[in-house]
């Protein structure tokens, strides 16, 4: 039996705004789960749900396969760490960290290993004595994250922990917290709408759109498998690129490219014919040149972008855009006219109607 089950979890607003539709996901022991999508999709309301600060309005909250919709946030035993750290200013980082098992009263001596054995995985034992104003942002986070996993709980709710944090410390924080769910082990479930965050954390990402789950599925399961053009073009950056077109005589246009659709789809490309296709291509997958069993497209460059570890080449084929991501060794010059090839199995076609995947 799985640990935490959501069941055809609903989320309708008192004013009737239907936030969350059919929501259903197994979680197990241990996992690190995130929601990721863009800003209003329903993840922040679904894992106050799980908290126990919504009401379900409609479907069912299992844990271990107790019904817990009725169940208070304590009885649920889960902890939430929020964007805002919520320190408490006049309270050493120690006071700060114990404050949940000194208003249990818990016995001073068990606080204090506890607070130590906290500090330690949190790398904080150096600033038990200080107060919240004299940490850095991420040192602070980590205090209110120190705040949450020192009770044993089985489930910790993360949203956006990261969110107000600097680019740079937001990575830091980033390994932080992963090193920190190996060493407790605690099951986590983590909102955010950065996709790096959610593919460098998660065991398995839920995407979600507008109230709808769009996808589960690990980190490599949603790069490489996308069941919809939404999915694939959330996940990855520069996104992936896709050329919409209806199919002529199996082929599609990009630009003057004629992009023969049947070599990736065979005798299937016939239902289409006549029928609008997106065909989509990662910036990454492609080769400069020519080369075997790909597509082949010739483009223009309009603008490069060195990033050190790569080049981003923003190409023009007619009216067409598209991003090509390049070692920075092979970066062309502007308003060259190039050659790139896309090998067919990195290709992904989608119906464009449904914006599904074509199996
Ligand atoms: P996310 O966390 O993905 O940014 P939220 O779960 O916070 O999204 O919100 C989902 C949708 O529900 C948004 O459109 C938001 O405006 C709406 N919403 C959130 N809280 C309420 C509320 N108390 N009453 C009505 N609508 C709400």
């Amino acid at each position: 039996m799985a640990y935490l089950t959501l069941k055809d979890i609903n989320k309708i607003y008192p004013n009737g705004y239907h936030a969350v539709h059919n929501f259903n996901l197994e979680i197990e022991k241990g996992e690190f789960i995130v929601f990721v999508g863009p800003s209003g999709c329903g993840k922040s309301t679904t894992l106050r749900m799980i908290a126990g600060l919504e009401d379900i309005s409609n479907g069912e909250f299992l844990i271990n396969g107790t019904r817990a919709n009725e169940m208070g946030p304590r009885e649920r035993e889960v902890a939430m760490v929020f964007q805002s750290y919520a320190l408490y200013p006049q309270m050493t980082v120690f006071d700060n960290i114990a404050f949940g098992l000194t208003l249990q009263g818990v016995d001073e001596d068990v606080i204090e290993e506890k607070v130590k054995n906290t500090a330690r995985i949190l790398g904080l034992t150096d600033y038990l004595d200080r107060l919240p104003r004299a940490l850095s942002g991420g040192q602070r986070q980590r205090v209110a994250i120190g705040r949450a996993i020192i009770r044993k709980v089985g489930v910790f709710l993360m949203d956006e922990p990261l969110s107000n944090l600097d680019a740079k410390q937001r990575v830091t924080m980033r390994s932080e917290i992963a090193q920190i769910h190996r060493e407790t082990g605690a099951t986590t479930i983590y909102v955010t709408h950065d996709q790096t965050e959610a593919m460098t954390l998660a065991d398995r990402i839920v995407v979600m759109k507008d109230g709808y789950v769009q996808q589960i599925g690990t980190p490599y399961e949603l790069y490489y498998k996308p069941v919809n053009v939404f999915v694939a073009g959330f996940i990855g950056e520069p996104p992936m690129n896709f050329v919409k077109g209806v199919v002529k005589g199996g082929k599609i246009a990009f630009g003057p490219n004629q992009l023969d659709v049947t070599k990736k789809l065979g005798a299937k490309a016939a239902q289409y014919e006549g029928k609008e296709i997106v065909f989509g291509f990662r910036p990454e997958a492609i080769v400069l040149g020519e080369q075997e069993d790909s597509y082949v497209m010739e483009a223009q460059v309009e603008l490069t972008e060195m990033l050190g570890d790569n080049t981003n080449i923003y190409i023009t084929a007619g009216e067409e855009k598209a991003i090509l991501k390049v070692d920075p060794h092979d970066t062309p010059e502007i308003d060259a006219a190039i050659k790139f090839s896309v090998p067919v199995k990195e290709v992904y076609l989608f119906d464009g109607e449904t914006e599904n995947v074509i199996e």
